[in-house]
């Protein structure tokens, strides 16, 4: 990134920041990304953020934190329920706490004048707070931008009878949302779907309302999606993507993150491993797992694992796996808690990652070339692995369930087959367009510094 003059500096520094992310990893993480963009930016940051799932502000010694009630009692406070009641009650009970908190820091911050809000576009009650208090919001969207419009699109899809969806219809394409299928729409189980539809149209109505979007994507990747964007969105957009690629970020993790992944990974050969993650939030039962556990084990290939303590159903981490499975893997596999990722995806001896296909994680691979095994499970999720499978063809689907026979013959064509070739050879050529995206006078760098002068302009 090109850094500004000292004088410049000293006068940015002059205005400061507050971004307010939703309390989830894979929101924390661009979230304070973006933080460090916007200070090597000059500016001073202050972050407002739940009790629940806080960072780790020690990690951030030049960012001020302020902390807010979230008002969760012990069963709300939780990521392995209802997510979608989760994020409606955290919507209602910060309502107070980060009006106070604004308000006090507007007022004790008169030397060091407060430009502008940016909160994920999830927060949707932010809107109107900082409208009381006249201040620039601008949203940061942490998802791809294809994702968005097929949620922008929800109340096209029910008209249509796409939503909610039946299962005879899975398979059918949906002509509005190329290349999109039925099933590929997003959606959460939630007690009451209607709660759902209802937080997604407060989301859209407020990301509306704000002064601009950020989005953690790049033009090359999302340009028709992005121009479809802009034609919907009467303000700016700011496509500043991949966020984790500007510096060496420092951990947003909320696990520990387990360094014995990097010394295993170094006695591997290169591209010999398939790196399985599923990220923060995303559960298995026990078949789903133990399929999975003999996918791995049958196709003979090198594995890093990560194994989420309490996102196996039933179970508190690994307990459930077989004993012959431990024996006949113990020299090929590796399986962790929780792993640095980004320095997973960039070492050498990984060939392959099975993922969810979170948005973050889906970036990450991108951004080392890594091509994917895609098991998309709620969410933005469908739609990502949708882009990765059909679109810029770097990775597989796993499609239709979790099957020891079908898992080992999906990662041997990831990682040994023709295929898999041809998929790493795209994901280069992918990966070429970040480097192009990021670099002085790339579609990201300049958006960069549109989002700083349009921030200055306030
Ligand atoms: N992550 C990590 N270690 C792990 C698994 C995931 O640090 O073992 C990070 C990953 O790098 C990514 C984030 O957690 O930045 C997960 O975000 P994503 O959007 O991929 O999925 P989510 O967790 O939101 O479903």
């Amino acid at each position: 990134m090109e850094s500004l003059n000292e004088t410049q500096i000293q006068q940015k520094r002059s205005s400061r920041l507050i971004l307010f992310p939703l309390p989830l990893q894979g929101h924390i993480n661009p979230m304070l990304q973006l933080a460090e963009i916007l200070y090597s930016k000059g500016f001073s940051i202050t972050i407002i953020h739940t009790h629940f799932n806080s960072p780790t502000s020690s990690n951030y010694p030049y960012f001020t934190f302020e902390p807010i009630s979230d008002g969760l009692s012990n069963t709300q406070a939780s990521t392995s329920s209802d997510i979608i009641s989760l994020l409606r009650v955290l919507n209602v009970n910060c309502v107070t706490p980060f009006r106070e908190c604004l308000t006090r820091l507007l007022s004790e911050n008169q030397e060091e004048p407060i430009a502008c809000l940016i909160c994920d576009n999830i927060f949707h009650f932010t809107q109107a707070v900082a409208d009381s208090l006249k201040l620039p919001r601008i949203v940061l969207r942490t998802t791809s931008v294809a994702s968005f419009l097929a949620f922008l699109a929800f109340p096209l899809l029910l008209q249509k009878g796409y939503l909610p969806k039946q299962d005879s219809q899975l398979e059918a394409p949906v002509p509005e949302l190329p290349p999109l299928k039925v099933k590929d729409i997003p959606g959460i189980n939630t007690q009451d779907p209607e709660i759902m539809y209802q937080l997604v149209a407060c989301i859209i109505k407020e990301t509306k309302a704000s002064s601009g979007i950020i989005w953690n994507s790049f033009e090359d990747l999302e340009q028709s999606a992005l121009a479809t964007v802009g034609q919907e969105f009467p303000i700016p957009i700011f496509p500043i993507g991949p966020f984790h690629k500007y510096s060496p970020a420092s951990s947003s993790s909320l696990l520990t993150q387990d360094p014995s992944c990097i010394s295993w990974l170094d006695k591997q050969a290169p591209r010999s491993v398939i790196y399985v993650s599923f990220g923060s939030l995303a559960a298995m039962n026990e078949t789903e797992f133990v399929e999975t556990a003999w996918g791995l084990a049958n196709s003979k290939q090198r594995f890093l694992w990560v194994v989420r303590p309490g996102s196996i159903c039933g179970s508190n981490w690994i307990e459930q796996l077989p004993h012959l499975f431990l024996e006949k893997v113990s020299e090929r596999g590796h399986i962790v808690k929780w792993a640095p990722q980004k320095e997973v995806l960039a070492h050498p001896a990984v060939g392959g990652f099975w993922t969810h296909n979170g948005w973050n994680s889906t970036l990450e691979s991108i951004c080392e070339e890594v091509p994917m095994l895609c098991w998309p499970c709620f969410g933005d999720q469908m739609v990502n692995a949708r882009y990765v499978s059909s679109v810029w063809r770097v990775g597989v689907q796993l499609e239709n369930g979790l099957e020891r026979g079908k898992i080992e013959r999906s990662i041997r064509r990831l990682m040994v087959e023709k295929d898999g070739e041809e998929m790493r050879e795209r994901a280069i050529k992918l990966k070429e367009k970040v480097d192009l995206s990021l670099r002085k006078d790339g579609s990201s760098y300049k958006s960069l510094e549109c989002l700083v002068s349009f921030i200055l302009s306030f």
